[in-house]
């Protein structure tokens, strides 16, 4: 095929046609199939989940009290993968008293030592099961089994290696001062990163010398359940980690117990507001990780394919569903037209479908709220005068699947520019000098994550220093470590998670 012809082609598949085809029909080469790839399925058979699952309370699984369960769904299918229990006051009361118990007679008691042989087993017994553990994260929340592969789980048992190492060091972390553990920690987490989530909230708990009550989200419990079997299973003493699971009264009877001494939250800007106003005055400490709207600028002098790839990987992967996400595209004037064709040259080639795919870029929404939530910002986006393209790729017809979108055309105060939409949708505008672009990507209400490419150093320390975000990334985006804090500024969250810092919330001195 000649040049030209190859850019006609090109050029009909970013404008978006419905089905691409070769400019030569006598070929009969269907050009859309350049990005067709044979199905490569990550076997699920060796993987057990049970009908129902229990509490995990005092080291063990028991029934709700109230007897009432819920309904865990596969996104990608809408089948209902198991039941799990929903939690009520009692048992989260049996939870708190367990966890009580197991802080004053024995996890209290244990030297740093010995705190860090457990968690470091723990750790272990996750990388065992990795497999396992990351089939699982993408039947229960949808992401493709590359992420939860590749990314999730490794960084799940990387906290818990990393905290293990701290648990007999606090008196190095914090020379000088006497470090001690709060008791009972309340953790309530999201469905977007169920068990890394889980990791950045209970391995610095319990490195720490504290006991835990964890709640996960009600759209994802099953990984949580399976980490209580490693806590069983690793000889962990009963009553130092309990799950509760349930949905948001659930969560709110933890946040009020009145034996917890510190609530770690993860989860929307709306319900961190409920629980910083409920525990306010009751002396318990509070981290809040919530969510955000994140600035990813361009500027001229950038290597430009290396943003397109920055910017696909910032907002599309993982289906836009990372509180962190570079869901505002800021880019310079010169070269918005190239990079903007650029990004949906690149859209068309992203491959939406089976989370258990190895070729999937984009797996399932979450669930049929948070799909729905993403579709009627579709149309307030439209509603509100902005131009919106998708591309052309095919997505199942079954399950809660979303194209990754582009609104060109906005404006700052559009509601799709100010508010946390938390799917693969992402905004573009323009801006001539550094400062309209600092000014635009500090003018929303959020503060955790933000990216900048740039050739120049000088650029991105201004960069750095004038917009408020917990983490900025330069020259890449979405990078985590361990041993790197994480956190927000403004309604993004209070307190930090992760390294040293994650520490501290944990611990009075
Ligand atoms: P959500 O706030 O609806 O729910 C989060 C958790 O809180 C769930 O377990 C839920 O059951 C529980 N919950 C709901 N109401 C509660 C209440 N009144 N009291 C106590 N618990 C309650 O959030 P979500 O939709 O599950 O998650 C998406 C949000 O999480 C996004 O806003 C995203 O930005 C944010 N998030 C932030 C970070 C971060 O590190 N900053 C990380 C991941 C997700």
């Amino acid at each position: 095929m000649s040049d030209s012809n190859t850019k006609e082609s090109l050029e009909k598949i970013s404008n978006g046609s419905p089905k691409p085809t070769s400019p030569n029909a006598d070929l009969k080469l269907d050009f859309a199939s350049f990005w067709e790839y044979s199905p490569a399925p990550e076997s699920s058979e060796h993987v057990k989940i049970d009908d129902r699952y229990n509490h995990f309370i005092n080291g063990e699984f028991v029934e709700p009290v109230k007897g009432r369960y819920m309904k865990s769904v596969n996104p990608a299918t809408e089948e209902i993968i198991c039941e799990f229990a929903e939690g009520t006051s009692e048992d989260v009361d049996k939870a708190v008293k367990a966890a009580r118990k197991a802080y004053e007679k024995t996890w209290s008691k244990l030297t740093g030592k010995e705190r860090g042989k457990y968690i470091f087993r723990i750790a272990r017994m996750i990388q065992e099961r990795a497999r396992e553990l990351a089939i699982i994260e993408s039947i229960d929340g949808g992401k493709p089994i590359r992420e939860s592969r590749d990314v999730d789980v490794p960084l799940a048992a990387a906290h818990f290696f990393y905290y293990a190492g701290w648990a007999d060091k606090l008196n190095y972390a914090f020379p000088g001062r006497k470090p001690k553990s709060l008791g009972v920690c309340g953790q309530i987490i999201p469905w977007n990163f169920p068990l890394l989530m889980l990791a950045w909230k209970i391995a610095p708990a319990l490195a720490t010398g504290n006991t835990v009550v964890l709640k996960p989200a009600e759209s994802t419990p099953v990984t949580a359940l399976k980490f209580a079997e490693i806590c069983r299973d690793a000889g962990l003493p009963a009553g130092v980690v309990n799950i509760v699971t349930g949905a948001g009264a659930t969560g709110s009877e933890i946040v009020n117990h009145p034996d917890v001494n510190k609530i770690a939250f993860t989860g929307s800007t709306k319900v961190g507001k409920i629980i910083q106003k409920s525990i306010a005055g009751t002396g318990k400490k509070l981290t809040l990780e919530l969510g955000g709207k994140g600035p990813n600028i361009v500027f001229e002098d950038a290597p430009i394919d290396q943003a397109v790839e920055g910017i696909v990987n910032a907002i599309f992967f993982n289906q836009g569903h990372v509180c962190c996400a570079g869901s505002r595209l800021l880019v310079q004037e010169g070269v918005a037209e190239k990079l903007v064709q650029k990004l949906k040259d690149r859209m068309e080639t992203l491959i939406v479908g089976d989370p258990l795919d190895k070729n999937t870029d984009i797996g399932a929404i979450n669930s049929k709220a948070q799909f729905e939530r993403i579709q009627s910002y579709l149309e307030i986006g439209v509603n509100e005068g902005a131009e919106m393209y998708q591309c052309s790729s095919k997505i199942p017809e079954n399950g809660y699947f979303c194209k990754p979108t582009l609104f060109t055309n906005v404006s700052q105060s559009n509601r799709i520019v100010q508010e946390e939409i938390f799917g693969p949708v992402l905004t573009i505008q323009t801006f001539r000098t550094p400062e309209e672009a600092i000014e635009k990507a500090n003018n929303t209400p959020y503060g955790l994550a933000s990216g900048v490419w740039t050739d120049k150093g000088s650029k991105i320390f201004k960069t750095g220093q004038s917009i408020r975000s917990g983490v900025m990334w330069s020259n890449t985006y979405n990078k985590f470590d361990p041993t790197s804090p994480f956190g927000g500024y403004k309604e993004s969250g209070i307190g930090r998670e992760g390294g040293l810092h994650g520490l501290y919330p944990y611990l009075t001195f």
